[in-house]
């Protein structure tokens, strides 16, 4: 997929990953695109900086958010090219408790199967469509901290790789972002700060990256069809040296 001239959402796009998303999607020369967050005003900050965007404040743990979105997406620019479900939260410690787990459900993983409902008939119809998600490397091997965020970002790459195997010859291509320590306010902030056990272990894996690394590594990867897209080899040879972990 090249980004030009294409009609693009992004969850999430008012801060850290989803933020540098929107900036290079606009310099790479999309169409048009609905920058959606939560965070209204933060979103509504991104999308004046552009000639070309709109914000739409939206909750995506609410599966409504996809209808939303989209038509605002057809009213303003036209049909969705490329989808990236990028929104996301780190909550809970250890098993967590049951609101915790319900938001994580909500957020990493129903608002990316609501959106793929929404989106994919169309699709399917104009044989061209491309699905974003953003998971983590928490959900290819699970990092010690919040049982909600490991799961539900594995939950992320499996739903990721069954549109992909369902759906990747009929013309609808998926990537699945899986990136780690990048520097957001979710890392410094959800983690719980650079005393958190989950921030020390991240960043001892591999360099802490910047949002724009990873912006750089999605485009290269959307370039070449990539599935998974880890922005840093050293966070592969640190998934892999969990799993020889795991031999043991
Ligand atoms: P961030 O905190 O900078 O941005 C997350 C954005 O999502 C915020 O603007 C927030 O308002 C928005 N958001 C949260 N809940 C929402 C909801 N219910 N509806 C709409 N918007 C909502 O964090 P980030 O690091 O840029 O995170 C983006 C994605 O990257 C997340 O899915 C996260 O899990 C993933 N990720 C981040 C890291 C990292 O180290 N920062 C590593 C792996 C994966």
């Amino acid at each position: 997929m090249d980004v030009a001239g294409k009609v693009v959402v992004v969850t999430g796009g008012a801060s850290g990953i989803g933020r540098a998303l929107v900036y290079r999607f606009a310099d790479e020369g999309a169409k048009g695109i609905v920058v959606a967050d939560l965070d209204q005003e933060g979103a509504t900050d991104v999308a004046t900086d552009l000639d070309n965007a709109i914000a739409v404040g939206c909750d995506v743990g609410d599966p409504a958010h996809a209808d939303v979105l989209i038509s605002a997406a057809e009213q303003s620019f036209g049909p969705v090219d490329l989808f990236c479900a990028n929104a996301g939260v780190a909550v809970g410690v250890d098993l967590a408790s049951p609101a915790d787990w319900d938001l994580a459900l909500n957020v990493n993983v129903r608002a990316h199967i609501a959106a793929a409902q929404r989106l994919i008939p169309g699709w399917l119809e104009r044989k061209n469509g491309y699905f974003l998600a953003t998971a983590s490397a928490a959900g290819i091997a699970s990092q010690i901290g919040s049982a909600p965020y490991a799961v539900t970002k594995h939950a992320a790459v499996a739903f990721a790789e069954w549109l992909s195997i369902t759906y990747g010859a009929k013309g609808v291509g998926v990537s699945c972002l899986c990136p780690m320590g990048v520097n957001t306010p979710l890392l410094n902030d959800g983690l719980g700060g650079e005393d958190g056990l989950g921030f020390r272990v991240v960043t001892a894996a591999a360099p802490v990256l910047e949002p724009d690394d990873v912006a750089d590594a999605v485009i290269d990867g959307l370039a070449d069809e990539t599935f998974l897209i880890l922005p840093h080899p050293e966070v592969l040879e640190f998934l892999q040296r969990k799993a020889s972990d795991y031999d043991r």
